[in-house]
């Protein structure tokens, strides 16, 4: 046999073991398909200038064209690959910033986890019902999140943006007020007696996505006015 030879069975050899392990063993699974998702991200990532550049020329119809085009395109693949549904057991409470994508933050994209997102993470009396919703139709984990390099804390912590956003601002200024209300309603309440609830609190890191697990006043602080110019997104 020659050396090709037994290179080309040695490398077959090690891309069966390979592809077995990946359909076999559902964590290299899980981990294998994580992999590949990231690197579609990477790959898209790089693309800041192929079509919703950040320039001024681009229009607001221009900017719906693009996305349309895009919606066909990931319809029509999801047509060949229709979606598996999954209960989801999770629901976590997300600033809208763009820069959180609530799938990478979690490595996974089987959709277990219900998401709701408002400015800040507030949590209004709306929002309130929209998680003990998500409770009702069996959530056993709850996640109220924030996150560092918040728009709407910084807003929250200037008197001219006060001015500007009083509705959302106020909301910032009641942001434990609202959890300890949210903690207080009765589904909530006695599910967590009962040990069929949790309730977590984490700061998201913005830049590692990693969530640093503490308590209320920890993961929502209280805004402290200032008239420091400050730079957010
Ligand atoms: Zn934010």
């Amino acid at each position: 046999m020659t050396k090709t030879k037994k290179l080309v069975i040695a490398l077959g050899l090690i891309a069966a073991v390979a592809a077995a392990a990946v359909m076999l063993i559902p964590q290299v699974e899980f981990i294998v398909g994580g992999g590949l998702v990231n690197i579609g991200y990477r790959l898209q990532d790089r693309l800041g200038k192929y079509d919703l550049q950040h320039d001024e020329s681009i229009s607001p119809s221009e900017i719906w064209e693009g996305l349309m085009a895009q919606n066909d395109l990931a319809a029509d693949v999801r047509d060949v690959f229709p979606r598996t549904v999954r209960h989801p057991v999770v629901v976590i409470l997300a600033c809208m910033d763009a820069r959180i994508d609530t799938s990478e933050l979690v490595g996974d994209t089987r959709r277990y986890y219900y998401v709701v997102r408002t400015a800040g993470s507030v949590l209004a009396p709306a929002e309130q019902e929209m998680l003990e919703l998500a409770v009702l139709n069996g959530v056993k984990v709850v996640v109220l999140t924030s996150h560092s390099d918040c728009a709407a804390e910084a807003a929250a912590s200037k008197p001219e943006s006060r001015e500007k956003f009083p509705a959302l601002t106020e909301l910032m200024d009641e942001r434990v007020h609202h959890v300890e209300e949210f903690l207080a309603r009765p589904v909530i309440r006695e599910a967590m007696e009962k040990g069929e609830l949790e309730v977590k609190f984490a700061r998201i890191d913005t830049d590692s996505d990693r969530l640093v697990v503490g308590d209320i006043e920890a993961t929502f602080p209280t805004p402290s006015v200032s008239n420091e110019p400050h730079v957010g997104h």
